[in-house]
């Protein structure tokens, strides 16, 4: 058994956790109480429990209960959720709050009222671990432009390093958009969260609210997109992007074979991931697609969930995961068609690059879908957009007061400011970098050695 433990934080990380909760409740046949109800007689049943330790536990009574840690500083979120259709799915003591609230401010989160509470989160943590034959690792639910998904968020998840430092780490990071939302401060927030995850994540799935805006207006013809629709696309992109690792399979079968594959080097483990078709709520039963219908759209930037275009740049790696019924010999056959015909947009210093797999189950709804996950180097689109809101205020120092009043240092905004742009350089760099300059530099370190 190889277990993952879900931590969601903040009112965005609850949100969205919960709804992804929700989606593989039903893909595995676990109704609310936590039952398996699933289809018996045609083989489905093998395929929803057999590796449903992944993300469950089994309770006595044969309940199915989620390996899931639920945290905020305020009581309103965790409070709908145990209201809502699942509520009861989840362990009481894992739901973990605080009264005093953030206030999408990152140092409440990660130094003041976020850090008082952070013992109480490691102990549920700690006992979820304990109970595990062999924990994988963890993933994390988060907003990055508020205060304590962002700056708890990533407080806890320097802590789980600190105690489990050969586990892995992915997270579900949503990063802000000011078309989603009026919180001047957000830039700072996701800047300083950024800085953190570089370091302490190991893979980080980029869920972009400018994106996911932009989905729901210009493909979903939604005039006013609500958190609910933003949220829809996130679940079926969490569904996808979990897939392989909660069905039986060979590709990316668990966190660090995931990213063997799409990480060439530790600190580029932002993922830009897009899903085919794209559906609002409610609509999904009228869709039904053809293998490359689904090919196409997936390796579309309009079917991106991050706000970068990767014509513009070039990817690294990529994965990608069909599921449903189809012909594996088509698949593999189209994907290497996208290829050949945009070898451009790929390094060629990494061979064989792109993986494809394909899982019988579909998503609830549909009869096919496919997710996409790639390691491009055009992302480095978005953490400018970030960088530049984050450096029009911090060149005046506006705003500072409310973090250096919770007793941070102005240098820690120095720093994280550096480190994205560290990271926005490294992908240019790669983004040049050319089969022949590799060859060149090893000319030059052969010449160096001959000179000594
Ligand atoms: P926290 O409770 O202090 O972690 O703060 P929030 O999670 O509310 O963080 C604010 C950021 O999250 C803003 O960028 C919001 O646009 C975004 N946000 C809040 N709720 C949701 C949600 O349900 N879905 C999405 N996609 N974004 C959200």
């Amino acid at each position: 058994m190889r277990e993952i433990l879900h931590i969601q934080g903040g009112q965005c990380g609850n949100q969205i956790g919960s709804k992804f909760w929700e989606v593989i409740c039903d893909e595995h046949g676990i109704d609310p109480t936590g039952r398996y109800k699933g289809e018996s007689g045609d083989g489905s049943f093998d395929l929803q429990l057999e590796r449903i330790n992944v993300y469950y536990n089994e309770a006595s009574g044969g309940r199915y209960v989620p390996r899931a840690v639920l945290m905020d500083l305020e009581p309103g979120t965790m409070d709908s959720i145990r209201s809502g259709p699942y509520g009861q799915i989840f362990r009481p003591d894992n739901f973990v709050f605080g009264q005093s609230g953030a206030g999408n401010n990152w140092a409440k989160g990660h130094y003041t009222e976020g850090a008082e509470l952070i013992d109480a989160v490691l102990d549920v943590v700690r006992k979820e671990a304990e109970n595990c034959d062999c924990l994988q690792g963890f993933q994390v639910c988060h907003s990055l432009g508020g205060g304590t998904g962002s700056g708890m968020g990533t407080l806890l998840i320097s802590k789980i390093r600190e105690e489990y430092p050969d586990r892995m780490m992915l997270t579900f990071s949503v990063f802000p958009s000011p078309k989603v939302s009026d919180t001047v401060v957000e830039p700072y927030n996701a800047t300083l969260s950024v800085h953190q995850l570089v370091e302490n994540a190991d893979e980080c799935m980029v869920l972009d609210n400018e994106a996911l805006y932009d989905i729901c207006f210009r493909t979903l013809k939604l005039s006013n997109p609500s958190f609910g629709d933003l949220n829809h696309l996130i679940s079926a992109t969490m569904s996808g992007v979990t897939c392989c690792l909660r069905f039986p399979g060979q590709l990316n079968s668990d966190l660090r074979k995931l990213a063997v594959n799409l990480i060439p080097f530790p600190r580029l483990h932002f993922f830009m991931v897009g899903f085919a078709p794209l559906t609002s709520r409610g609509s999904q039963h009228y869709l039904s697609l053809t293998v490359p219908e689904l090919t196409q759209q997936m390796w579309d930037s309009k079917n991106m969930m991050c706000a970068a275009d990767p014509r513009h740049g070039r990817y690294l790696t990529a994965s990608a995961m069909f599921r449903g019924k189809m012909s594996t010999k088509e698949v593999d056959e189209q994907m290497l068609n996208v290829q050949n015909k945009n070898s451009s947009y790929f390094v060629e210093w990494i061979p064989n690059n792109v993986k494809s797999s394909v899982c019988d189950v579909p998503p609830t709804g549909l009869k096919m879908a496919s997710t996409f996950v790639g390691n491009s180097t055009s992302i480095q689109e978005m953490f400018r957009r970030v960088s530049e809101q984050f450096t029009a205020m911090f060149r005046r120092k506006a705003f500072l007061h409310w973090y250096t009043g919770e007793g941070m240092d102005e240098m820690e905004f120095t720093e994280a400011e550096s480190n994205m742009n560290d990271l926005v350089a490294e992908y240019q760099q790669y983004q040049d970098a050319t089969a022949e300059d590799e060859e060149d530099y090893d000319d030059e370190g052969d010449e160096e050695q001959y000179e000594g």
